[in-house]
C-alpha cells in the first residue's frame, strides 16, 4: 500500500451538516459527452484504486465491457502496484482488458477512475490525470476530493457500480451477462452481500436488473466470498486467536482488534489479499462497536481496516491518521509497531465525535 502512504483527503465526512449532493444533470451530460465525443480510435484508460476490491475491479471491468459494446476498442484497464488480481476476483468477466500499470497508455484521450476517493489512491498512475485527455471520476466516497475534470461522485450510492450502471444506461448500453456479473460482484461486495444499511430498495432493484441477465448469484457468491485456501483458514484461526477486546475504548463503545504480519502470511504460504476478508469475523464481536485489523505491508508499514457498527465515525479516525473511507468502514496506512499503530487509533477514538455522517461501507 505504498500509494496510500500519502493519502490525505482534504474533505471530511460531515454529512449531517452538509449533505454531499450526488452528480448534477450537468455532470451526467458532461460524462456522456466525454465518452460520445471520443475521437475515432480514441484511447481510453480505466484505472481503479490500489489493492482493488470487488467494487473497484467490478465497476471498472463492467464499465469497460460496456464501452466495448459501444465500439471503443483502444481500451485498457489497470490499477497501481503489482498487477495481481486477488484470487476471488479472477473469475470476473473482462479480465482481458487488464494490463499491468507499467504498460498503461501514457497519454490516453479519456481516463476513467473507479472507486478512488483521491488521486493518491491511483499511485504511480495519478500522472495520467494531468495529460491532455479528459479525466472522468466515478466514485461514491463522501471524502472524494473531486480530482477529475468531470466528477460523478454519489455518496448516497451503495457502490461505485451504482454510478457505473447509471452512466451505462445514459450511454444507451444494455446490460449483458458479462457486464452484469461484474456490477453484481461490485454491488454485493460493498453492501456486505446486501446486509449493510446502504442496501436500499434501489440497490435491490439494481440487483434485480443484473440477475435478470441470467447470472448465477450462488456461483458468484461462493467464488467471491465463500472460498479460500486451507492455509488461509488456518491463518485466520491463528490471527483471530490473538484478537484483543478493549471494552473501555471508543468512549466505552469498545474496540476489538488483531493484526497479521508478513511472517504470518509466509508461514501459511498466503498472499496478502486473503487478509481482506479477515475484518468480517473480527467485526462480529458483540462487545465492541469498533473493529480493526492491522495488516503488515512492509518492515514498519501496516494497512489498517476499521469498521463501526454505528456509534463511531471511523472515517474521522482514518482521515485524522492520513487515510479515508466511509463512516462505518475506513482505513489508513500505519507506521511503526503494531502497538504504536493501535495506540494512535485508541487516541483518535477517544476524541469526542462531532455530528453524524453517511452510513456507508465499502
Ligand atoms: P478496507 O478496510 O476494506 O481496505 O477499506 C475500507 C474503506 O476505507 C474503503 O472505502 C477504502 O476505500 C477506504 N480505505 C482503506 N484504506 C485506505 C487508505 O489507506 N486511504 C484512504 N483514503 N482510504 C482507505
Ligand atoms: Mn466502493
Amino acid at each position: 500500500m505504498t500509494a496510500a502512504a500519502t493519502d490525505a483527503p482534504t474533505v471530511r465526512v460531515e454529512a449531517a451538516e452538509s449533505p454531499v449532493a450526488g452528480p448534477t444533470e450537468v455532470d451526467w451530460a458532461a460524462a456522456v459527452a466525454a465518452v460520445r465525443q471520443l475521437p475515432v480510435d480514441g484511447r481510453v484508460l480505466l484505472i481503479c484504486h490500489v489493492n482493488p476490491d470487488g467494487d473497484a475491479l467490478g465497476s471498472m471491468l463492467g464499465f469497460g465491457l460496456g464501452l466495448r459494446r459501444l465500439g471503443v476498442h483502444r481500451l485498457q484497464a489497470t490499477f497501481p502496484g503489482p498487477p495481481e488480481v486477488p484470487e476471488p476476483l479472477r473469475g470476473l468477466p473482462g479480465q482481458e482488458l487488464l494490463v499491468p500499470a507499467a504498460e498503461a497508455e501514457p497519454e490516453p484521450d479519456l481516463v476513467i477512475c473507479f472507486d478512488a476517493a483521491s488521486d493518491s489512491r491511483l499511485g504511480e498512475l495519478a500522472d495520467r490525470l494531468t495529460g491532455p485527455g479528459t479525466a472522468l471520476v466515478l466514485d461514491h466516497h463522501a471524502s472524494n476530493t473531486g480530482f477529475g475534470d468531470v466528477n460523478l461522485v454519489d455518496p448516497a450510492a451503495a457502490a461505485t457500480s451504482v454510478v457505473a450502471e447509471q452512466l451505462l444506461e445514459r450511454l444507451g448500453v444494455p446490460l449483458d451477462a458479462g457486464i452484469a456479473e461484474c456490477l453484481y460482484v461490485a454491488l454485493s461486495t460493498d453492501t456486505g452481500s446486501f446486509r449493510f444499511d446502504a442496501t436500499t430498495p434501489a440497490v435491490h432493484e439494481m440487483a434485480a436488473r443484473l440477475l435478470a441477465t441470467g447470472i448465477s448469484p450462488g456461483d458468484i457468491s461462493r467464488r467471491v466470498f465463500d472460498s479460500r485456501p486451507f492455509g488461509a483458514v488456518r491463518l485466520f484461526g491463528e490471527v483471530l486467536g490473538r484478537a484483543r477486546l478493549e471494552p473501555e475504548a471508543a468512549g466505552g463503545q469498545g474496540l476489538v482488534w488483531t493484526y497479521a504480519t508478513l511472517d504470518d502470511l509466509a508461514r501459511h504460504d498466503q498472499r496478502p489479499y486473503v487478509l481482506e476478508a479477515l475484518i468480517d469475523p473480527v467485526r462480529c464481536t458483540a462487545e465492541a462497536d469498533v473493529s480493526c485489523v492491522v495488516k503488515q505491508t512492509g518492515p514498519d508499514g501496516w494497512a489498517v481496516s476499521l469498521r463501526s457498527k454505528g456509534a463511531t465515525d471511523v472515517s474521522r479516525v482514518a482521515v485524522a491518521l492520513g487515510g479515508g473511507g466511509h463512516r462505518l468502514a475506513a482505513g489508513f496506512t500505519g507506521r511503526g509497531t503494531v502497538e504504536e499503530v493501535v495506540e494512535q487509533i485508541r487516541a483518535e477514538l477517544a476524541v469526542p465525535a462531532s455530528g453524524g455522517g453517511i452510513d456507508q461501507q465499502g
